[in-house]
């Protein structure tokens, strides 16, 4: 386990503790007995003393009045051991009973000084787990108390004084726990060392015998020494007043699990009572019962508000999320319009400088830099024109001018298109079709979506690779696939690879050139012919993407706008 370096110290303290707690029992004089459980209560107010000096929590008070809650606790223990089969109310009791609730102010000021104390909901689920626990105090501990034949002292500090102080600690303690804000060790230890009193409490109130020599209802009250003493020395006690966050969900996992086990204490105690055929006083269990329904209700009140709250914020943050995907779609559709206008007049006026007739010829340097700038131009033209028809897509402006056409001369056309590229990469193209192949389609956006296919494979596939375009006749209408011999499709990416921007990781490290738009503009395309885009990898190595597109494509009206950018 990792300990922290400030706790060094304090966890060597709570292992010895624990270990020496253990020999307790292995003991057999009593004066022995008493002196480790005297060492363990005496430590843990040296323990408060030096944390308020040296830690420094941030507020003094709470841990001031936690420690005169120990000093009376050992006085206690050391008046019992003197006096160990008086009567109650004895010295002893006086000195237990006044030190409960210096213990539950601790939490209690802790969550004031934090703020928590605010928060309704919480507090209202500390209500719930206490009534819970005073439901269970009553039916096991305060009833059976009550009925024994024992002198009225002894009936009212052991039947009512000691469980109603129980209640109060686990009451204060519950409003500590059911607050998100202390997830911390310090936190952790404190509730440990509650919980054990509570349990040692409970044990010995229905074995009233056993608080004596080296029963082990002795061991939780040691506990809760031991781990008061860790909780104190821990630095994260500082903490445990600052200000509470607000959690980010209504509810937490252990707060339910707490809810949850408040809920079944009720019914759970009465019938285990009811199998002990024990008279229960129904009045206080069902008044109990009805203020932990109450309650129940009134936090699902709350609950619903608060995801109705949140379901509210996360619809909003939803419409900023929608309009920023617009203004952003619209801001890419205004930069790439306002950018080709200059871009086309750039490569206007390029062709013309290229252009020999009537002018005078161009020396070899210079049609060679013009060239670099005709090629440039026209990258970024098509680049633009990408990002232009993306943010169109997105905004559901995109409209296909449609008549019939024939594939096989389209593939044709984009075959030749990527001649040159891919002779200079030495990959060779072929095209298998059996005649003309008749569509209803726009012709110019197929063949752009070709284009990317085939520009793709070139780009992928390494030297002497092969590229094949196959036209067919389908019982739908007619497919194309474009099969490359190149580096092929990862497992996953058959589908990613058509997301806007995504680029596979083996491109974007071989530094490929592309912006992860083609595949999304051409399956966007397909699908508004009214057809589908799909790829797979190839068991031989390389990739067949397959274009399907029916008979007929569904009508488009013409947008001018469209042909004016476009
Ligand atoms: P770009 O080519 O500009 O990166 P695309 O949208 O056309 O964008 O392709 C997206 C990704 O799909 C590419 O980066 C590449 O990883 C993968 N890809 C596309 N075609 C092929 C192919 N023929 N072989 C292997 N991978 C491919």
């Amino acid at each position: 386990m990792d300990v922290s370096r400030d706790f060094r110290l304090g966890a060597g303290i709570l292992a010895a503790e624990l270990a020496l707690s253990g020999a307790y029992f292995l003991v057999s004089s009593t004066n022995a007995q008493d002196a480790i459980y005297e060492l363990f209560g005496g430590g843990c107010v040296l323990a408060v003393a030096w944390s308020i000096r040296h830690v420094g929590p941030r507020s003094r008070l709470p841990w001031i009045v936690f420690g005169i809650g120990n000093v009376l606790f050992v006085a206690g223990d050391i008046a019992f051991d003197i006096s160990p089969n008086a009567t109650p109310p004895a010295t002893a009791d006086y000195l237990y009973l006044i030190a409960y609730p210096l213990f539950a102010a601790l939490p209690v000021m802790l969550v004031v000084s934090s703020g928590s104390h605010r928060r309704i909901g919480a507090l209202t689920d500390a209500a719930i787990v206490t009534l819970a626990f005073a439901v269970f105090e009553w039916i096991f501990v305060i009833e059976p108390a009550l009925h024994q034949h024992w002198p009225l002292g002894e009936r009212v500090v052991l039947g009512a004084l000691y469980p109603a102080m129980d209640i109060v600690l686990l009451g204060a303690f519950a409003g500590f726990f059911v607050s998100p804000a202390w997830r911390c060790p310090s936190f952790g230890f404190l509730v440990a060392g509650a919980a054990s009193q509570l349990v040692g409490d409970i044990a010995n109130t229905i074995d009233g015998s056993a608080y004596s020599g080296a029963s082990w209802i002795n061991w939780p009250w040691m506990a809760s020494y031991i781990f008061w003493t860790a909780a104190v020395l821990h630095p994260s006690m500082r903490r445990l007043a600052g200000p509470a966050r607000e959690p980010d969900t209504p509810i937490g996992r252990w707060r339910l699990a707490a809810l949850f086990g408040a809920l079944l204490t009720v019914p759970v105690a009465r019938l285990v009572a009811d199998a002990d055929h024990r008279m229960i006083g129904v009045w206080v269990v069902g008044t109990l019962q009805a203020a932990i329904a109450v309650l129940v209700v009134a936090r699902m009140g709350m609950i619903l508000r608060s995801v109705d709250r949140i379901r509210g914020r996360l619809a909003e943050q939803n419409e900023e999320l929608v309009q920023a995907d617009r203004l952003k779609d619209e801001f890419i559709a205004l930069v790439s319009h306002d950018l080709r206008t200059p871009l086309t007049s750039i490569i206007g006026y390029v062709e013309l400088a290229l252009d020999e007739d009537g002018s005078e010829p161009l020396d070899a340097e210079r049609r060679r830099y013009i060239e670099v700038v005709a090629r440039s131009s026209d990258r970024l033209l098509r680049l633009v024109d990408d990002l232009l028809l993306a943010a169109r897509l997105q905004s559901g402006r995109f409209v296909l001018n449609v008549d019939e056409t024939d594939l096989e001369s389209i593939a044709a056309d984009a075959l030749d298109e990527m001649h040159a590229r891919a002779q200079r990469k030495g990959v060779s193209l072929f095209l298998a079709c059996d005649g003309p192949v008749r569509v209803e389609a726009d012709r110019r956006r197929i063949l752009q979506l070709l284009d990317n296919l085939v520009g793709n494979a070139v780009k992928f596939t390494p030297e002497g690779g092969r590229i094949e375009l196959r036209v067919e006749r389908t019982l739908a209408g007619a497919a194309i696939e474009v099969c490359d011999t190149g580096i092929g499709l990862t497992e996953g990416d058959e589908e990613r690879i058509f997301d806007r921007f995504y680029r596979s990781p083996s491109a974007v490290a071989e530094h490929v050139p592309g912006t992860g738009l083609g595949l999304f503009i051409a399956r966007a395309i397909a699908e508004h012919h009214g057809g589908s885009l799909s790829a797979r990898g190839r068991e031989e190595g390389g990739s067949i993407f397959r274009l399907e597109l029916p008979t007929a494509a569904p009508h488009t009206a013409d947008d001018p706008e469209t042909e004016l950018v476009a």
